[in-house]
């Protein structure tokens, strides 16, 4: 095994019997697999960890996924959405308290027309010049993901959530598609944002093929995130019976994208936390380099209820932040309060132009 993580590290590839062997892998082999993936982001990001204060806006969603406790099916949702107002106060609180990202995620909301999403983006924008604004609101048009990044977004979390079209569809009404996802993230890159992609590690009918073409498509793509978390079942929802996905795989998928995607902005995710208390430790040392704590109000908290016993619906955003900033420290990291772009972003850019 240490041979095959060996080879992996240098061609970067990995073929469907080397997937599965990783997938399968031991306790032991575990651990050496962390340790490579850990030595990449200490070499690309050093010890530091990024922050981003992550604003919940809205749990009003149009959509319908079967896995999400915000589906409008759900009738025991309570449903809320933050005024424009309301968003550019979490942001003052984040700015104060050292952020210098801001995640905008929502259920897709009607009510936050192109123009009021784009009069938010720029407020904050102008005022905080040295910050970047991440936008994670669904799938919209080409020209609302234009818009929004003429309004100065920078930054746009989409998560594919597979890339095999028959696992899609069991995952989805049939009024979704993978192909407008895709076409969605292959949008957003020809824009300019930075991009992300992502799964939820052991949703219902994941097997190591639809892990595969995810990788594959991932290669594909070349995404600047990549946000992986558990499947956790939310009660309300057609998921409900459905096992949890596994923290272990979650770890060693951490690791193996860490491995194929060097410099990729990578979160230690809440609901990794949420289905393990050390979750959050564990991913940053099996690869990750990014933690987002929740800057939303209190009041709102247990109501962006994605899935059950979501973790941090108590704390202030003060609060939520010294915790995670002990619990990066307790393992030999520090917070890194930049704006944390991706490292070739700028030359990137450059090259396109
Ligand atoms: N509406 C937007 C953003 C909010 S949902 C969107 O769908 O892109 C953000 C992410 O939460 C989803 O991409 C999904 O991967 C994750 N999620 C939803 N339900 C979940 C569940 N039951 N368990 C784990 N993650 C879930
Ligand atoms: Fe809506 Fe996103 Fe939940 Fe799907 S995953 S129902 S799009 S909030």
């Amino acid at each position: 095994m240490k041979k095959l993580i060996d080879k992996f590290c240098e061609t970067k590839k990995l073929n469907k019997d080397e997937l599965h062997a990783l997938l399968e892998i031991s306790h032991k082999d575990r651990e050496y697999l962390s340790q490579r993936a850990r030595e990449i982001s200490i070499k690309t990001f050093g010890n530091k960890i990024y922050l981003r204060g992550l604003i919940e806006i809205s749990c009003f969603c149009k959509n319908d996924c079967y896995y999400c406790g915000l589906r409008r099916s759900n009738k025991n949702a309570e449903r809320y959405r933050l005024t424009p107002e309301e968003i550019l106060s979490c942001a003052d609180k984040g700015h104060e308290l050292g952020f210098r990202t801001f995640v905008l995620q929502g259920g897709e909301d009607a009510w936050y027309t192109d123009d009021i999403v784009c009069s938010i983006v720029e407020k904050i924008k102008t005022k905080y010049d040295d910050c970047a604004v991440t936008l994670s609101l669904g799938e919209k048009s080409y020209e609302s993901y234009k818009r929004y990044y003429d309004s100065g977004a920078d930054r746009y979390l989409l998560r594919h959530e597979t890339a095999d079209e028959a696992h899609y569809s069991k995952l989805h009404p049939s009024e979704m598609s993978l192909d407008n996802r895709k076409r969605c993230l292959y949008d957003l890159k020809e824009i300019g944002y930075q991009v992300g992609c992502g799964i939820m590690v052991g949703s219902p009918w994941q097997t190591e093929a639809t892990i595969y073409e995810d990788i594959r498509f991932m290669k594909d793509l070349r995404p600047h995130m990549i946000g992986i978390g558990p499947f956790i079942h939310h009660k309300d929802t057609p998921f409900a019976e459905f096992e949890n996905g596994s923290t272990y795989t979650t770890l060693v998928l951490l690791s193996i994208l860490r491995i194929m995607f060097p410099k990729v902005l990578l979160p230690a995710t809440t609901a990794l936390g949420t289905a393990d208390p050390m979750g959050r430790e564990k991913g940053i040392l099996a690869g990750a380099n990014v933690l987002m704590p929740n800057l939303s109000p209190v009041s709102v908290r247990k109501k962006y209820s994605l899935y059950d016993n979501k973790i941090c619906t108590g704390e202030e955003a003060a609060e939520c932040k010294n915790c995670l900033e002990r619990r990066i420290n307790s393992i030999g990291y520090e917070v890194d309060s930049s704006r944390g772009d991706y490292p070739d972003f700028r030359r990137e850019k450059h090259e396109r132009n």
